[in-house]
């Protein structure tokens, strides 16, 4: 096996300098930690017999002390539907303090109990949007200095950079376990960063609850999106931008808690989303308590010259040109990782942008693959695409440039990374690194193959053809290959339908853009 392994990484590594500096040189993914691939595992089997915990994985231990975890939906008895909010302690806190411990030491087995390697306090709640609705919960960890919790704790968690923010992601509807692991780490091959991803397993109150992913969490850092510092009253200002939801409750006028851009799209309704909500910029960077009148009209003032740009007749060449404003490379990939990955929430949630005063507008990290190759709760056809009249995007699929880029980036990209070879080989190399982890979350979450068991938002949902058994996968293999089998197919649709793209720039004016 340990050859078999070794022989298909460095077949992944002939592979990234084959495809050179082109499709790698956009800045720090050339330096991509795969876990899979670098991570030593023991050479030796272990002699504890087995009867505790024994991994090659990184184990997680997290004590609460008994106290329930804050953050589980509280639905609208009346209306099922409706999410009132989320639960807190019995004082009201969002969070409690847990202590948290990694047993982490490369080359060698771990066990539950074995000797920590790194330990600290932290801030600890259920964190999550759709996924909060499953039993395997996912954590957001702030780690504290001390028992205050005023003081933030920059540990190098499962050999990541220090930080005190993390994201403690447990696949559940997800049952290979891979998809965040698997495409963030190709996005920063493609993009140039994207956050780093760990495996490990994770032990909550001395009880094992399965495989997870040490995620690093979006946000203006040397580390992670590193912006020149804020400085107050400079007149410029580098900024860091989360597309997400907005209520009606939260508009504007009514006063949100949160700075949100109010931009052309804004007031447009451009960004309409679903029924019930639209989508806002929400500004991440500064901090909140740095987001002063002006701050916040400076960057109000630069995303609204982007859209008259975007939004005006002469887009391209004009006074407000998009290429003098955008960093075009990081809207093309993105572009490309989106329809490839068929991602339900492209430019509408979970999507970041950021702007450093000395540079251009930038779109990313990328953020959330838990529902992305048709694991969303219905049916995701492997036809069509996505982008094309989502605000920003609709008008930048009007300029021919703009679909030459993204059609030559797409055929390079299915010659190396994106390439079926490629991804079939990286995949099954994750697989067989997880290994007996597999099946020891199978032994706690493997209930979960029946879809009798779940409940309607914890599983994915028939088509009018299908059945419910149909609609979800029996067993790790069949996860795995119901993932790929949609991947291999949406990348056959779009090998032969990407040229139709410049439909959207040859159609006369682009009147349906504006109409609608
Ligand atoms: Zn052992």
């Amino acid at each position: 096996m340990k050859y078999k392994l070794l022989g298909s990484a460095m077949a992944v590594l002939m592979l990234l300098c084959a495809l050179g500096a082109s499709a790698v040189d956009r800045d720090s993914g050339a330096n991509r930690y795969h876990q899979h691939l670098s991570a030593p595992v023991p050479r030796e089997e272990c002699g504890c017999g087995g009867e505790d915990l024994c991994t090659h994985l990184p184990i997680i231990r997290i004590e609460t002390g008994g106290q329930e975890i804050p953050g589980s939906i509280i639905r609208d008895p009346e209306d099922e539907d409706v999410v009132l909010g989320y639960t807190t302690t019995e004082t009201g806190a969002e969070e409690i303090l847990v202590s948290i411990e990694t047993v982490e030491a490369e080359g060698v087995w771990h066990h539950a109990s074995d000797e920590a390697d790194q330990s600290g306090l932290a801030w600890f709640r259920i964190r999550g949007n759709s996924s909060r609705n499953f039993p395997k919960k996912n954590y957001r960890i702030e780690l504290v200095a001390d028992e205050t919790g005023t003081q933030n704790l920059e540990l190098p968690l499962l050999g990541m950079d220090p930080d005190n923010d993390w994201a403690l992601h447990g696949p559940f509807l997800d049952k290979t376990l891979l998809r965040n692991y698997v495409w963030m780490n190709l996005s920063a091959e493609i993009m140039g960063y994207a956050p780093e991803v760990r495996f490990c397993e994770v032990l909550l109150d001395g009880e094992y609850i399965g495989v997870y992913v040490l995620m690093e969490t979006i946000k203006e850092d040397e580390y992670r999106v590193d912006l020149s510092d804020y400085e107050a009253g400079a007149g410029a200002y580098s900024y860091l931008l989360e597309m997400d939801g907005v209520s009606d409750a939260q508009t504007p006028a009514s006063g949100v808690t949160e700075a949100v851009v109010e931009s052309y799209t804004w007031y447009t309704n451009q960004m309409e989303f679903d029924e019930v909500s639209t989508t806002a910029f929400y500004i991440r960077y500064p901090h909140a308590e740095d987001l002063t009148e002006e701050v916040i009209d400076y960057i109000q003032r630069d995303i609204s010259r982007i859209e008259r740009g975007l939004y005006s007749s002469d887009m391209v060449t004009g006074r407000y040109g998009y290429e003098e404003e955008i960093d075009v490379d990081s809207f093309v990939d993105y572009y490309i990782l989106q329809e490839f990955l068929a991602v339900n929430d492209a430019f509408s949630r979970s999507t970041y942008l950021y702007r450093d005063i000395r540079g251009k507008l930038n779109i990313g990290p990328v953020w959330d693959y838990n529902n992305v190759l048709n694991n969303f709760f219905h049916e995701f056809s492997r036809e069509g695409f996505l982008l094309e009249d989502r605000s920003w995007y609709g008008r930048l699929m009007t300029d021919e440039g703009f679909v030459q880029r993204v059609i030559a980036r797409y055929r390079q990209l299915r010659q190396g990374i994106l390439s079926d070879d490629y991804l079939d080989a990286y995949i099954d190399d994750v697989v067989e690194y997880l290994g007996p982890a597999i099946q020891r979350n199978d032994e706690v979450w493997g209930w979960s193959y029946d879809p009798d068991l779940l409940e309607v938002r914890q599983r994915r949902e028939p088509d009018a053809d299908e059945t419910l058994e149909d609609a979800n996968p029996h067993s790790y293999e069949d996860a795995v290959g119901r993932m790929k089998g949609y991947m291999f197919s949406r990348a056959e649709w779009l090998d032969e339908n990407i040229q139709s793209l410049y439909q959207y720039c040859h159609r006369s004016k682009n009147a349906a853009q504006w109409v609608q």
